[in-house]
């Protein structure tokens, strides 16, 4: 099958790739529809998160049709529209059974293998899930392929995150960084109730959108958010940040931005041994902070009024939508934000 496979830092190849096949009772065959390029990717592209084989097929999100399945799957059929949290999970461990299926103690990540172990991922023509009957998330018909797709990260992730920051319509609130998932946190605090909103990022277009969705937008590259939140909270800072980029000066910023005794929310990938401020300036703020990988199939069943609420806004997220043999171009657009590129979503059967 046609594949986009990591080949090493900022080398990404469309090229062939082995078929997946059945190797549990419990696994299914899912022909991709659609899949999503991700902020995340990045962060593998750039070699910031180090371990993954070359070869390795790229990407966690996608939609599509079950192909096959293994003689122990009860409740998928041949045909079934799915989507697909970007990891696997059980459905009955201890943290499955209370809404942290990201922590499932059999869980595996899509476009991970490392020393030949692992989950190919979903840029690709096929993919194989296992434990696909609690992984794996049956379409309502209503739902078009591009929101469906965002269900399988984006949205869930910017929605845990607003919830982890307690976002209410009282308080002051901030999101640093308005990739599609910070922007998905902004819509998710605007859900509830959130009035005074700011967004930070230094992209003029991804700050109209943020504006566009209701939160007062900061340029960090010609205003200061420190100056701009204190001033508007009597020197205080907000009282919830939601952080989604993944960098320690994002993570320094948030933790500036926050109140005492408020909460700063991450779900930007870290892969530093270290935080960016100390114990004591977190022992001087009272501070709580919340940070984590989203456990996007407990949320899934909740993300369906908000992306029927959301159509159009959550459709609009997508810049790009390119066959896989782009695949190279698409990474380096990508990466460089070049063509107003802000979300590609691949279609690996463009003739379909
Ligand atoms: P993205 O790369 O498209 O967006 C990141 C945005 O942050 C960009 O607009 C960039 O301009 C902005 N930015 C960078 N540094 C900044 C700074 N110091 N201050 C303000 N803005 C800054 O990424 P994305 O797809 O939106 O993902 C965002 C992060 O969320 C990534 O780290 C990704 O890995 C992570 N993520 C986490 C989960 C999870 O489960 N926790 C799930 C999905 C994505
Ligand atoms: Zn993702």
């Amino acid at each position: 099958m046609r594949a986009i496979t990591f080949q090493g830092v900022r080398r990404v190849a469309c090229g062939e790739a082995p078929d997946p096949g059945i190797r549990s009772d419990r696994d299914a065959i899912v022909r991709v529809e659609l899949a999503g390029l991700c902020g995340s990717d990045l962060h593998v592209y750039l070699g910031r998160e180090v371990g993954i084989d070359p070869g390795t097929v790229m990407g966690h999100e996608f939609v599509g049709r079950v192909e096959q399945v293994g003689a122990g799957v009860r409740g998928l059929s041949v045909g079934d529209r799915v989507a697909s949290p970007f990891t696997t999970s059980c459905g009955a461990c201890y943290y499955c059974e209370r809404g942290m299926s990201a922590r499932c103690v059999s869980g595996q990540l899509f476009g991970w293998v490392e020393r030949g172990a692992g989950l190919q991922g979903a840029q690709a023509e096929r993919v194989r899930v296992p434990l696909a009957d609690s992984t794996l998330f049956p379409l309502p018909d209503d739902l078009d392929l591009p929101e469906a797709l965002l269900l399988c990260d984006v949205l869930p992730t910017g929605y845990y995150c607003a919830r982890m920051a307690e976002v209410d319509s009282d308080g002051t609130f901030a999101v640093i960084g308005l990739g599609p998932v910070g922007l998905m946190a902004v819509l998710a605090a605007g859900e509830r109730g959130a009035r005074r909103l700011y967004a930070i990022d230094t992209i003029a277009a991804r700050l109209a959108r943020a504006e566009a969705l209701g939160a007062e937008p900061i340029d960090a590259a010609h205003a200061d958010p420190l100056e701009v939140v204190r001033g508007a909270t009597e020197g205080r800072g907000a009282d919830g940040v939601m952080e989604a980029v993944g960098s320690a000066e994002a993570a320094r910023l948030a933790f500036d931005l926050v109140r005492p005794g408020g909460i700063v929310a991450t779900v930007g990938v870290h892969h530093d041994r270290g935080f960016p401020f100390s114990p004591a300036e977190s022992y001087d703020k009272n501070l709580t902070w919340k940070i984590g990988r989203c456990p996007v199939r407990s949320l899934m069943p909740e993300m369906l009024p908000l992306a029927r609420a959301h159509r159009r806004e959550l459709a609009s997220l997508f810049t790009h939508r390119l066959p896989l043999a782009e695949g190279t171009a698409a990474y380096a657009m990508f990466d460089a934000r070049r063509d107003g590129c802000l979300k590609v979503a691949f279609e690996p059967w463009p003739c379909r």
